[in-house]
């Protein structure tokens, strides 16, 4: 997957950071006067619970190689814009697949998938061929194709969407997809999410390690393989 930052909001004024304009929304309400440098006022902000006043930035990502089944789970968050990839102008005469490791590193599983995979295919091109229209051609795809989102969220949400979804109890894929968005727009408000992600990062320092994750039984994986929760229980996002 990528997972990129393409837009944040500019200030118009001193230095044009996102966090002087939040600094600027929260000194309207006290009528006091920035003293230079916003973090330590909008820590304190944050960590009393006035919030609002950071939904006056955000962030837009494009986001490429999700899985069907994570785009639904991302749209979810209905405080947010979204613009995804259409099935019903775009061909998915050759489409992408975003399989989870523990089909992909399962032998005889890999072989159902694939087997599974070239009749999807197959039976779209052949709709397609006896005049299908792209929209319901579509109907055959499963959650496992690839698509494209760009997403746009005030910092607000993506705090609210951070905490819900890099946990052990959010499945791998959309994990992967909040922390690298954390991870992207960080640099750009360290006094706006970096508590969260100075706890996230200590509790769960693998997540935030792309590409080598411990698996339950101890195996190492190449990728953020699905994993149980803690009381063994399989995930249930839909
Ligand atoms: C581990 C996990 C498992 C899940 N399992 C399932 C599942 O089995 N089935 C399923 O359908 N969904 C499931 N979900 C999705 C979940 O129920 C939410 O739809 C999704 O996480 C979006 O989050 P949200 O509703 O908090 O917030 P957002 O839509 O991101 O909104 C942010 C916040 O705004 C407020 N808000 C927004 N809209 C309203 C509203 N209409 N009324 C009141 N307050 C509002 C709420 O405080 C909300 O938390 C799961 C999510 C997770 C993380």
């Amino acid at each position: 997957m990528e997972v990129e930052l393409i837009a944040i909001t500019r200030y118009l004024k001193g230095n044009g950071s996102p966090e002087a304009l939040l600094e600027h929304a929260g000194r309207v309400c006290y009528r006091s006067e920035s003293r230079g440098d916003p973090a330590a006022f909008l820590l304190a902000r944050i960590r009393e619970g006035h919030e609002s006043l950071i939904e006056h930035a955000s962030a837009t990502f494009e986001i490429r190689g999700i899985s069907r089944a994570c785009s639904h789970q991302l749209v979810r968050h209905r405080i947010a814009s979204y613009s995804q990839e259409s099935q019903r102008y775009v061909s998915m005469d050759d489409p992408e697949w975003v399989l989870p490791p523990s089909i992909a590193q399962d032998e005889a599983a890999r072989a159902l998938w694939d087997q599974f995979a070239t009749q999807v295919k197959e039976t779209y091109r052949a709709l397609r061929a006896r005049g299908i229209r792209k929209e319901d051609a579509r109907f055959v795809l499963p959650n496992a194709t690839a698509t494209r989102i760009v997403v746009t969220m005030n910092f607000r949400e993506l705090l609210h969407v951070f905490r819900l979804r890099i946990s052990p109890e959010a499945q791998w894929e959309i994990r992967e997809v909040a922390v690298r968005m954390l991870e992207a727009v960080y640099p750009y408000a360290p006094a706006v999410f970096g508590d969260l992600r100075d706890d996230l990062r200590r509790r769960y320092p693998e997540f935030f390690d792309h590409g080598r994750q411990t698996t339950d039984d101890g195996r190492q994986t190449t990728d953020h393989g699905q994993r149980t929760i803690d009381d063994g229980r399989q995930t249930t996002d839909g």
